[in-house]
């Protein structure tokens, strides 16, 4: 019954300036590792730790990135885990399971807990059909429900798809800070292009510009994945990245949205 996706993550490294665009989102996790710096202040006013925080918009957007930031940004574990590993087929394996989870985190101290696809939790609550969804979901909030926020633990849940989520994940109390990531429209896709070439030393504006404009409706992984392979190429040549690495072959649209394909010289 080991949980092996479970990670512990001490320095990933990830900060908030490495993440391009999503200011909301930053600014919101922000205030509650402030909040986490220095409880009393926050206290003193009466106002309460959001107990969850949930991050959804669709995949590879930096929902991941965001939560590992601000495991950093409060220098606490960060603990990975994917909703999809606690569904099981036999009676008290998912409980267990969440049990085990935050039995670790307990054991680590300060730490986030962040739960990819937090949607598989529930998902079929109340239609009888999977009973097994409903004691592990059920795990979770008694959990939940058992901590402070303030004593350090805080429970970041992920997910591609928000309307399959169970409305008890979301009542007061529980995960009632919602954030919502986005596509990455063109000034974030300038922003995401700059962070992944900066390290590959790759400064032309006007080039990262015109790549941003060509890329409408790629999302975070996908532009990294690009600079990735311009870099490759680049050096293949023995030259810096340069314009010629990339050749944009021109979008279209596809299963309602663009597209944009490029290809390497
Ligand atoms: P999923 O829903 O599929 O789990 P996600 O939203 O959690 O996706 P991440 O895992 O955070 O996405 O992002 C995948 C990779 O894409 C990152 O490691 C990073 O290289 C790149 N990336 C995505 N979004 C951004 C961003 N806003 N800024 C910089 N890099 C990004």
């Amino acid at each position: 019954t080991e949980i092996k996706r479970v990670q512990s993550l001490q320095n990933d490294g990830v900060t908030f300036s490495d993440i391009g665009g999503n200011e909301d989102a930053k600014r919101s996790l922000q205030d509650i590792a402030k909040y986490l710096g220095t409880p009393e202040k926050y206290k003193s006013l009466g106002i309460r730790l959001p107990k969850g925080i949930l991050l959804y918009g669709p995949p590879g957007t930096g929902k991941t990135l965001l939560a590992k930031a601000f495991a950093n940004e409060c220098r606490v574990h960060f603990l990975y885990a994917s909703g999809a590993d606690f569904v099981e087929i036999y009676v008290g394996v998912g409980p267990k399971k969440i049990r085990e989870m935050f039995k670790q985190a307990r054991s680590l101290g300060k730490c986030v807990i962040f739960i990819d696809e937090i949607d598989s939790l529930g998902y079929k609550r109340g239609s009888g059909t999977n009973i097994e969804f409903d004691n592990t979901l059920n795990q979770l909030l008694t959990e939940m429900d058992g901590f402070n926020g303030s004593e350090g633990f805080t429970v970041i849940g992920a997910t591609n798809q928000p309307e399959r989520i169970d409305p008890a994940l979301l009542r007061p109390g529980r995960f009632d800070r919602k954030i919502e990531i986005e596509v990455p429209d063109l000034d974030t896709r300038k922003d995401i292009l700059k962070i992944h070439l900066r390290k590959k030393r790759f400064f032309d504006e006007e080039v990262i510009a015109e790549i941003a404009e060509n890329t409408e409706g790629l999302n975070g992984s996908e532009l990294e994945n690009i600079a990735n392979e311009a870099a490759f190429d680049a050096l293949n040549n023995n030259s810096e990245v340069k314009l010629a690495d990339f050749e944009i072959l021109g979008c279209h649209f596809v299963q309602n949205q663009w597209r944009c394909f490029i290809k390497l010289f």
